[in-house]
């Protein structure tokens, strides 16, 4: 079986040194039509599809067409351009079609989950990313604000807020009450703290709130105590971790941040 993190890694170089071939020094200067033209020979044309959001046909290395469902948002057009080049660049592939789940697809160890990478660090790329969440408390709040400046989905912005910043959080997706997959920050890892998946919401987390009151997302961060979450330790009834939890489409995404006073 392949080593999933430096699968991932090798997606993140690949993209990182696309952006430098085309000295890409701010965001707005990512132009995926040129990239995909001038680095892979690939055209974009629109419309044409009906379930799918994105088709890549291709005859690797000399070039072909990405095609893209003209219904999709500005945000979600960027994101499969950059996940169908990635399918070309990391997997040398001739032909995919591409659904919305496989577009959301970032637990376990696929090439989707490997375009879905590349396209998170295409659009978002460490050396310009990392800038925006040093020092910076991971919030829904902070996410919208840098994916307005990206022109990237919450959802992706996220998961590379979680990967590039230096504070102690997660990122935790929950599907029909189970936790589904699970994303933490390298400080997260490094002080021993564990949040399992497969296992159900604990009834006391928002997460938990907002899928049986089917309520709306929580608007800021909350305190919820920190047992509720963090299965690995003993916490008594007055620790407590931030959670900022969203619904988003079928599932719930949590921001889960560990305060300094249970370090
Ligand atoms: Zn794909």
């Amino acid at each position: 079986m392949k080593n999933k993190s430096l699968t991932q890694l090798k997606c993140r170089v690949e993209a990182r040194a696309i952006l430098k071939e085309f000295l890409v020094e701010s965001p707005d200067e990512i132009d995926l039509e040129v990239i995909a033209w001038h680095s892979c020979r690939l055209h974009l044309e629109f419309g044409g599809l009906d379930s799918a959001e994105g088709r890549l046909i291709a005859r690797p290395p000399s070039g072909g067409i990405i095609r893209i469902n003209d219904k999709l948002s500005s945000r979600r057009t960027r994101f499969t351009i950059a996940h169908e080049i990635g399918h070309f660049r990391i997997h040398g592939a001739q032909m995919c079609s591409d659904s919305s789940q496989d577009l959301a697809t970032w637990g376990g160890n696929s090439i989707e989950v490997e375009a879905n990478y590349f396209a998170a660090e295409l659009l978002m790329p460490e050396f310009l990313f990392s800038k925006e969440v040093n020092g910076i408390r991971p919030s829904w709040g902070k996410v919208k604000s840098i994916s307005d400046k990206y022109n990237t989905s919450r959802y992706a912005t996220a998961i590379q807020m979680i990967e590039y910043t230096n504070e102690p959080c997660a990122l935790v997706c929950s599907t029909c009450g189970i936790i589904h997959w699970v994303k933490v920050s390298s400080s997260f890892r490094e002080l021993g703290f564990f949040i399992g998946s497969g296992n159900p919401l604990n009834e006391y987390t928002g997460a938990y709130e907002i899928f049986s009151k089917k309520s709306d997302e929580l608007s800021i961060p909350s305190k919820t105590m920190a047992s509720a979450w963090l299965s690995d330790r003993n916490f008594n009834d007055n620790q407590f971790v931030l959670e900022d939890s969203i619904r988003y489409e079928d599932d719930v995404l949590s921001i889960i941040y560990v305060e300094d006073d249970i370090l």
